[in-house]
């Protein structure tokens, strides 16, 4: 038998992606569809091909799928390495509470994740100088890119080699012409709202892994369109944020929430090893939490 990839699901086809990257069109055994809801991009599967289809494009039957590392909703993709969140530096400028909020979600999900922002023609160097200073510490690795001159695309492709990644960030930051600049004719599935009427609410386009061509799987739809926290307890919430590690467990309350509690050891950290800005969206979020609670 065969392993892939599923890269595209649309009306009982599954497009598998072997892993020498040709691509069969398969159906899915009976019993595989009674025994999971669906199968999702992203889902690796065991499948066998379809002999003798010489005049047409290679088929196949998934036989089996293999257990799932994690899985997003909205759009729905199983077995995501990583989030790459795109911001822009200027027009419109970077959200760092929306990139915390990212990250938030991103950790929930167990997924690694890193910040790229764009349009770094767009500002001077004491721009750059300025957004360094404010990220020092930061736990995620943040890249500089330009997709209108190119710059930083290498360190980009680096990034999303040999994994599977979902973008995500406002639009109009650069997402679409990031994937272009990394490897032209990639783009991303915008959706206008006209283009959303048209199609009509049951036509909607299912997501789909495209295949990068120096190795790896990006997916064409923007991960995390919904941004709330629903299914976060406030308790849970400093769990997400990684630099907080090292020092759980040494403050002076054992259930620290790492807010007023007197013995902080995460607080005592702000502004050294934890960043200023970062504790302040925790603050934020876990008002936000408490809020979600009170209801
Ligand atoms: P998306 O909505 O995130 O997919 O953003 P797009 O890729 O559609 O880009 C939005 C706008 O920003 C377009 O007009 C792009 O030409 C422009 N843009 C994208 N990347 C850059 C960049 O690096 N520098 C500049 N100056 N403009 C950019
Ligand atoms: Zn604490």
């Amino acid at each position: 038998m065969l392993q892939g990839i599923v890269v595209k699901a649309a009306g009982g086809f599954f497009t598998v992606r072997d892993d020498i990257g040709k691509e069969f069109v398969c159906r899915a055994r009976g019993v595989l569809k009674r025994g999971q809801a669906t199968l999702i991009i992203g889902d690796r599967v065991y499948f066998s091909a379809v002999e003798d289809t010489s005049s047409r494009a290679p088929e196949g039957i998934i036989e089996k799928v293999l257990p799932r590392k994690n899985s997003l909703y909205r759009p729905p993709i199983a077995n995501v390495d990583q989030l790459a969140i795109i911001m822009s530096l200027k027009s419109p400028p970077c959200d760092w509470q929306l990139v915390s909020r990212l990250l938030v979600l991103a950790e929930k999900e167990d997924l690694s994740a890193f910040i790229c922002l764009n349009k770094s023609d767009l500002v001077k160097e004491k721009d750059i100088t300025k957004i360094n200073e404010l990220l020092q510490p930061y736990p995620y690795s943040v890249l500089f890119t330009s997709a209108l001159k190119g710059e930083g695309i290498d360190l980009f492709r680096d990034k999303l080699a040999g994994r599977s990644s979902v973008l995500a960030g406002p639009s109009g930051v650069g997402k679409s012409s990031m994937l272009n600049a990394l490897q032209p004719g990639l783009s991303l599935q915008t959706g206008t709202v006209s283009d959303k009427i048209k199609r009509g609410k049951h036509t909607t386009r299912q997501a789909e892994l495209l295949a990068l061509n120096f190795g790896g799987l990006v997916a064409d739809t923007p991960g995390f369109t919904r941004l709330d926290f629903s299914g976060i307890e406030p308790a849970e919430l400093s769990a997400y944020f990684p630099e907080y590690e090292p020092f759980e467990g040494q403050c002076g309350f054992r259930d620290c929430v790492h807010l007023t509690e007197p013995e902080c050891a995460v607080r005592d950290e702000v502004g050294r090893a934890i960043n200023k800005m970062r504790y302040e969206h925790y603050k934020y979020f876990m008002e936000e939490l408490n809020k979600q609670e009170a209801y």
